[in-house]
């Protein structure tokens, strides 16, 4: 035992003047939100409690809010009372707004000198557009920060007891997207090589077309028996899952009625759900998840 260490004043969390807990929180340390600079944040899947708390000072701070429609309101509830929100998403059925003209109303609003929070559902660089709001943003030399949300490709499998990668089945996963700017199964992707490529993959954006994509996967090789679950609401006191198979999804119509927004699942991790899955009805109605 070294000879001083009794002598040694302690230091260390909870120790002396600083406070302990969300006491913690106040002032410590976050970067400031600068007047005329644009934060896109993710808040997460959905339930309030995984926005970050990088995410959650953004809001306290924020003179406007720029939100997506998977963004829930109840995230919005922590605004400034005097902040200036705005939707930019889809609503009913009617057209999205353009991205170009959400990228110029981003760099508008920071121009006039107020703390931009451009909110948007999971992760703002995931399936998000994130990435093309920025390049307008450093084109025109707006100062930004881009604050990671949880994807829905990690939430809802955590929600709906999956794990994304198990020693024992799986060593990569795959995410994509089921659907591109036309709604059809993306032409982009080659199936053949996806098919192959990983013994996990995640679908965002991919009901629709789910009956499609199992009959490309299975016709590259898949097995027609893998699991597939189909994660709605995920993080939500709604959050539903359905599982199936790939050949039982092929060409199946009824899946495509499932509720929106679901994540997809493919692959053996899914029969993890028989132990894991934990998010029992009784633990649905905490209001942060
Ligand atoms: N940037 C987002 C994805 C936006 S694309 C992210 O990182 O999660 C929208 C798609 O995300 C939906 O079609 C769905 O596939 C998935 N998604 C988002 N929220 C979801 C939720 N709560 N439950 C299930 N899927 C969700």
């Amino acid at each position: 035992m070294n000879s001083d260490s009794g002598n040694k004043k302690k230091s260390g969390p909870g120790q002396g003047a600083h406070p302990r807990g969300f006491a913690a929180l106040d002032g410590a340390g976050f970067p400031e939100f600068a007047p005329g600079s644009v934060w896109l944040v993710g808040a997460g899947p959905g339930a309030p409690g995984l926005l970050s708390l990088l995410g959650y000072h953004a809001l306290c701070q924020a003179d406007v809010i720029v939100y997506d429609a998977l963004v829930s309101d109840r995230i919005l509830k922590w605004a400034r009372g005097d902040a200036q929100i705005e939707f930019a998403g889809k609503r009913g059925g009617k057209p999205s707004p353009r991205q170009q003209d959400i990228s110029l109303r981003l760099a508008e609003l920071a121009n006039e000198n107020k703390r931009v929070l451009r909110l948007k559902g999971g992760d703002p660089l995931t399936f998000g557009r994130g990435g093309e709001e920025c390049q307008v943003l450093a084109g025109t030399g707006i100062p930004f920060r881009i604050v990671p949300g949880i994807t829905a490709g990690a939430g809802a499998l955590a929600y709906a007891g999956i794990p994304a990668t198990h020693r024992d089945t799986n060593q990569s996963v795959l995410f994509l997207t089921g659907h591109d700017s036309s709604g059809d199964v993306p032409a982009d992707i080659d199936w053949e090589k996806v098919s192959s490529a990983s013994p996990v993959i995640v679908m965002y954006m991919a009901v629709r077309n789910l009956p499609k994509i199992a009959e490309r996967m299975l016709s590259f090789g898949r097995n027609p028996n893998e699991p597939v679950a189909i994660i709605s609401n995920a993080t939500l006191p709604e959050q539903s899952v359905h599982a199936t198979t790939l050949a039982d999804a092929c060409g199946n119509r009824d899946i495509v009625r499932l509720p929106t927004p679901a994540l997809i699942v493919v692959g053996k991790v899914v029969d993890f759900r028989e132990t894991l899955d934990w998010y029992a009805d009784a633990l649905r109605e905490n209001a942060l998840g």
